[in-house]
């Protein structure tokens, strides 16, 4: 498992799962993805939606991806223990699903600058070939610069979905000084990592997180 390279702020466990990893040592499967930005509290529910958070002890909560982007949160919210996984693939990232996980810590009268977050594995800049409407629709975030797209070898975009998840991050008021990703390509490293686009089509890895 990689490990955000950050301390957490309170007890807890968490990280990405790799190909390497055990299935059973993940969590329970309580989300049925559909590439959205919707966040559901976690229960002992299957909910259909793209991240789940709990202030709850000893409730695993995770995310499953094969090139899209696991998101980890953790954060104190008036003084107790918040965390929340999120998955982010393009669609969800310009669907706002960081945006919305932050609010929703907000809400819950955390503060931003206080979150300590991960970004894992995904399919990088180096493969991450896109077409036109990826772009048209990533340039709608407020967060966009045009440095996180660049014409590749056959002259189709790629996109980087990591820079634009930090371009988020920090235009939400993330702090880059608790910042924990282990950004490794899933394309790039086949031992290690699955990817859909690669061949992968049912294998998997968990980003996830437990409140101890
Ligand atoms: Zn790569």
């Amino acid at each position: 498992m990689l490990v955000p390279t950050i301390p957490a702020p309170f007890p807890l466990r968490w990280g990405f799962t790799t190909r390497q990893d055990h299935p059973a040592d993940a969590p329970p499967i309580h989300l049925r993805q559909i590439h959205g930005g919707q966040i559901h509290p976690a229960t002992d529910a299957v909910q259909a939606g793209d991240g789940l958070w709990t202030m709850e002890p000893g409730r695993p909560i995770g995310v499953r991806v094969a090139d899209c982007v696991p998101v980890l949160l953790a954060g104190l919210v008036r003084g107790s223990p918040w965390v929340a996984a999120l998955h982010a693939g393009w669609r969800g990232t310009v669907a706002g699903i960081l945006r919305n996980g932050v609010a929703l810590f907000r809400e819950q009268g955390g503060h931003p600058e206080a979150l300590v977050w991960a970004l894992g594995p995904g399919i990088r800049k180096c493969h991450f070939e896109v077409g036109p409407e990826v772009i048209e629709a990533a340039r709608l975030d407020p967060a966009w610069h045009e440095g996180l797209a660049e014409p590749g070898p056959t002259g189709k975009f790629h996109c980087d979905l990591h820079g634009l998840l930090r371009a988020q991050a920090l235009d939400l008021g993330l702090d880059p000084a608790k910042e924990g990703s282990a950004p490794r390509c899933t394309m790039c490293e086949p031992e290690l990592l699955f990817s859909y686009r690669r061949g992968d089509l049912e294998g998997r890895q968990w980003g996830w997180v437990e409140i101890l």
